[in-house]
C-alpha cells in the first residue's frame, strides 16, 4: 500500500513537472516573440546592428530633497551628451549642471580600460572613478527607450515575462531585463504598438523610479522617444526639455582624445574598504566610499556627525578601532538633504538625540523612518556647546549657498571641523576644486573666528588643511560652460 502510494506520488510530481516544463516553454516562446516584435517596432536590424550612438539631452531638474531651505524647492538644469562608439570600445560623456551653487562641467573619456576625468576649467586630468560607461553614464543610457531595447536584444535569454498590466488605460506587457550595474529594469510594452511606454526600476532607498517615454521619432530607421520624464516615488524629478539621439553618428576623434597639456591630478584615494583616520585620541573620521562620519568622545558620551546610511557600521568600526564603547549620545545633523539623513534612523536606534535647527525639524520628521518624535530633537539655536574645557564640542549654525540652516561641528582641542558638501576631492593631494558652496562656507567660517587646522568631510576620506580650503577658494572662478564641446551648446539653448 505504502509502495503504491509513493509511486502514485512520484507520478503526480512527474506530471506536474512536465506541465511546468510545458508552461515554461510556452512562456519562453511568448517572450521570444514579444521581444522580436519590440525590436521590430524600434527598427529591427537597423537597431540590433548599430555600432554607436550619441544621446544629447537637457532636463529641468527639481531639487527634490536637495533644496536650499526645506520650505522651497529650486529648479536646476542638467545637460548631457553621451558618445558611445561601441565599434571602437570607447565612450565620452559630457555633463553640465547649473543650479544655485553655480555650474558644474564634467567630462569622462574611456577607452574601455582606462577612464579619464577631464576638468576643462582647471585644465586638469585625473583617473575617473570608473572606466565602464555603464557605470559613469548608465543614468543617461536608461533615459533612452531605444538603448533599453538594444540592450534587451542582447540579453533576451535573461529576460523574464511578468503579468500584463494596464498603464494609462492601455494593455501593456511587462518584461524584466538585467542591465549592467543596476537593479533589474521592468519595461512596460504597449500591447498594440510594441513601443516601450515606461521603464520602472526599484531603488532600495528611494523607491520606484519611473521613466516615462513619449514623442517617438526616428533616426536612420530607428525609433526613439524624444521625451523622457523621470520621477522618484511618484514625484517628478527630471523634466525633459530637449533630446536627440543619433545612431551610427560620425564621431570626431577629438571627442575621445584626452586634451594635451592638461596637468595630471595625483592618484585617487582608495575608498573601497572601511577605514578610520585617527585625528586625536578622542576624534576619529570613519567611513568608506562617499560616506564618512566624525566620532568625538566627550565625558557625556559620543558625539557623531555625518549622517549617511550605514552609520551603524561606521559606529561599530569606530568602536573596534578606538576600543571606546560609550553610547552614542548625540548625532549632529549637518543639513536637511535627503542623502545626509539616510543614517539618522540608525543613530536614533543607537540611542542618540538629533541636534538640528528648528527650520529642519519638519523635513527630518518626514524624511526619517520611523519618524523621530519631538523628544528626539535638540535644537542648536544658533550655537551650542557639548561638554566643557578641553573636552568640549562646539556646534555653529551657518548659512551658505548650499543650505540655509547648516551645522558646523568644531572640536577646539584638535582644531578640527566637520562639513558636508562644501569641500572635497577624490584625489590624494592637490587643491580641491571649489564651488560657490566652498566660497560661502569659507566666508562663514572666517566670520566665526575659530582656529581651524583640519577639515574633515562627509564625502572624502582625505582630511584637508585650512590652507587647502583657502587655495581652493582662491582658484575659484564663476563656472561657465567653457569648452566648445557640444554639451555647452545644448546648455545655451
Ligand atoms: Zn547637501
Amino acid at each position: 500500500m505504502k509502495r503504491l502510494f509513493s509511486i502514485a506520488l512520484a507520478l503526480l510530481f512527474a506530471s506536474t513537472a512536465l506541465a511546468d516544463d510545458h508552461e515554461g516553454a510556452e512562456e519562453g516562446a511568448k517572450l521570444k516573440e514579444l521581444i522580436a516584435r519590440v525590436v521590430d517596432a524600434y527598427g529591427g536590424e537597423s537597431l540590433t546592428g548599430i555600432t554607436g550612438y550619441r544621446i544629447a539631452e537637457k532636463f529641468l531638474t527639481l531639487t527634490v530633497g536637495q533644496s536650499h531651505s526645506p520650505t522651497l524647492q529650486e529648479i536646476a538644469e542638467s545637460s548631457q551628451v553621451l558618445n558611445m562608439d561601441m565599434a571602437n570600445k570607447r565612450s565620452a560623456y559630457d555633463t553640465w549642471f547649473y543650479g544655485r551653487d553655480g555650474g558644474f562641467q564634467g567630462n569622462t573619456i574611456s577607452d574601455g580600460e582606462t577612464g579619464t576625468a577631464v576638468n576643462h576649467r582647471t585644465k586638469k586630468i585625473g583617473e575617473a572613478g570608473n572606466a565602464d560607461p555603464y557605470v559613469f553614464a548608465g543614468g543617461t543610457m536608461r533615459t533612452s527607450d531605444a538603448v533599453l531595447v538594444y540592450e534587451l536584444s542582447k540579453t533576451a535569454d535573461k529576460a523574464t515575462l511578468g503579468e500584463d498590466a494596464m498603464y494609462q488605460n492601455r494593455k501593456h506587457h511587462v518584461v524584466t531585463m538585467p542591465f549592467p550595474s543596476s537593479p533589474d529594469l521592468n519595461l512596460y510594452i504597449d500591447a498594440e504598438t510594441f513601443l516601450v511606454s515606461k521603464m520602472l526600476r526599484n531603488n532600495p532607498q528611494l523607491g520606484a523610479l519611473d521613466y516615462v517615454f513619449s514623442d517617438y521619432r526616428k533616426d536612420k530607421g530607428i525609433t526613439y522617444a524624444g521625451s523622457t520624464q523621470f520621477s522618484i516615488a511618484g514625484a517628478p524629478n527630471l523634466i525633459s526639455k530637449q533630446r536627440k539621439i543619433e545612431f551610427n553618428p560620425q564621431f570626431a576623434e577629438a571627442t575621445f582624445a584626452v586634451p594635451e597639456g592638461f596637468e595630471a591630478e595625483s592618484e585617487r584615494t582608495d575608498t573601497s574598504e572601511m577605514a578610520a583616520t585617527k585625528i586625536s585620541d578622542r576624534v576619529y573620521h570613519v567611513g568608506q566610499g562617499n560616506a564618512y562620519t566624525l566620532f568625538i568622545d566627550t565625558p557625556t558620551g559620543l558625539v557623531a556627525t555625518g549622517g549617511y546610511a550605514g552609520l551603524a557600521n561606521r559606529l561599530e568600526y569606530f568602536r573596534e578601532q578606538s576600543d571606546n564603547f560609550k553610547p552614542l549620545s548625540y548625532q549632529v545633523v549637518t543639513h536637511h538633504h535627503s542623502d545626509h539623513i539616510g543614517g539618522l534612523a540608525e543613530a536614533l536606534s543607537a540611542g542618540a538625540k538629533l541636534i538640528t535647527v528648528e527650520n529642519n525639524v519638519a523635513a527630518l520628521t518626514a524624511g526619517v523612518d520611523p519618524a523621530p518624535s519631538t523628544a528626539d530633537f535638540l535644537l542648536a539655536n544658533n550655537r551650542m556647546t557639548l561638554g566643557d574645557g578641553r573636552n568640549r564640542v562646539e556646534i555653529y549654525e551657518v548659512s551658505t549657498s548650499h543650505s540655509s540652516g547648516y551645522l558646523v561641528v568644531y572640536v577646539p582641542a584638535s582644531k578640527t571641523i566637520f562639513i558636508a558638501d562644501h569641500l572635497g576631492s577624490p584625489f590624494v593631494s592637490g587643491t580641491p576644486v571649489a564651488t560657490q558652496g566652498t566660497v560661502t562656507m569659507l566666508a562663514a567660517l572666517d566670520e566665526l573666528g575659530i582656529d581651524i587646522d583640519r577639515i574633515s568631510t562627509a564625502h572624502s576620506a582625505r582630511i584637508f588643511s585650512m590652507k587647502e580650503m583657502r587655495d581652493s577658494v582662491r582658484e575659484y572662478s564663476a563656472n561657465e560652460c567653457l569648452n566648445d564641446r557640444p554639451v555647452c551648446a545644448l546648455a545655451a539653448n
